[in-house]
C-alpha cells in the first residue's frame, strides 16, 4: 500500500474516532484532501484511495489539475480569491470556502449572472483576529451575510475558518466560536442562507474541530506528507 493510501485510511479512522467521541456519525463529516503543490499523480492516488473531495488554494494551479485528473470528484476553492480570478474559479470550483469581503461577493454575483447560474459559497471568518489571516471579522459577519443573501446568485452554505498554529487551549475555543457564529447566522433566517457546512480543521487540529462540530475538514500534509518547497 502506498503512503497516500494508508494515510487516507488512517485519517478516516481518526475522523471516525473523533466523531464517535463527540457522539456524532462519521458519515456526516466530509474529508477534503488539500492538494496544493501536489502532482496530478498524487491526486489520482488519493482518488483511488476513495477521496471524493479535493481542495486547492490557487486558481491557476487548480485549473491545471482539473485538466489533468478530470471532474470525477468535487473541487473546493479554499484559498484567498482575488476578484480578477473569480471567473476562472467558477470554472472549476463546486464550493468556494473563502468569501470574505463585499467586493468579492459582488464579483462572484457578476460572473454568476454572466454564466446564468448560482454559486455555493462559505463565508471565511477570521475568528482569531490574527492580522496575517484572511476572513471577515466576527463583528463584520452580519453585514457580509446580509449582503450575500441579497444577491440572488449566491447560496451561502456555511462558514469556514483557519485556526492559529497554537495549542488546543487556544485552538478549540476558535472552533467553538465559529460553531456559535453559525448558529447565530442560522437564527437570522435569511433567504439563500443555510448553515449546512462548518469548514474547519486541518492536519494538526481536525480532531478538535470535529469535537466542536466541523463537518468539512481540509487535510493536506497528513495525507500527502510535508509540502515540498
Ligand atoms: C493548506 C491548507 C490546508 C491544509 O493544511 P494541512 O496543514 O497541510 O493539512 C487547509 N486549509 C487551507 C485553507 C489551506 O490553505
Amino acid at each position: 500500500m502506498s503512503n497516500i493510501t494508508s494515510n487516507v485510511l488512517l485519517i478516516r479512522e481518526r475522523i471516525a474516532r473523533a466523531a464517535e467521541a463527540a457522539g456524532r456519525s462519521p458519515e456526516e463529516i466530509c474529508l477534503v484532501a488539500v492538494t496544493k503543490n501536489r502532482t496530478p499523480e498524487e491526486i489520482r492516488e488519493a482518488l483511488a484511495a476513495g477521496i471524493t473531495d479535493i481542495g486547492e488554494n490557487r486558481v491557476q494551479e487548480a485549473l491545471a489539475k482539473v485538466e489533468a485528473v478530470g471532474r470525477g470528484c468535487r473541487w473546493h476553492m479554499i484559498g484567498t480569491l482575488q476578484t480578477n480570478k473569480v471567473r476562472a474559479a467558477l470554472g472549476f470550483a463546486d464550493l468556494i470556502h473563502s468569501l470574505d469581503r463585499p467586493e468579492l461577493a459582488l464579483a462572484i454575483d457578476r460572473e454568476a449572472r454572466r454564466a446564468g447560474r448560482t454559486v455555493p459559497v462559505l463565508i471565511q471568518v477570521n475568528v482569531s483576529g490574527e492580522a496575517t489571516k484572511h476572513g471577515v471579522a466576527p463583528e463584520g459577519l452580519r453585514a457580509l451575510v446580509e449582503q450575500a443573501s441579497a444577491l440572488e446568485t449566491l447560496e451561502v452554505q456555511g462558514l469556514m475558518t483557519i485556526a492559529p498554529l497554537a495549542g488546543p487551549d487556544v485552538v478549540r475555543p476558535v472552533f467553538a466560536r465559529l460553531r456559535r457564529l453559525a448558529e447565530e447566522v442560522a437564527s437570522w433566517q435569511l433567504p439563500r442562507v443555510e448553515m449546512r457546512w462548518l469548514s474547519m480543521g486541518m492536519s494538526g487540529d481536525f480532531e478538535l474541530a470535529i469535537a466542536e462540530g466541523a463537518n468539512l475538514v481540509r487535510i493536506g500534509t497528513a495525507i500527502f506528507g510535508p509540502r515540498p518547497g
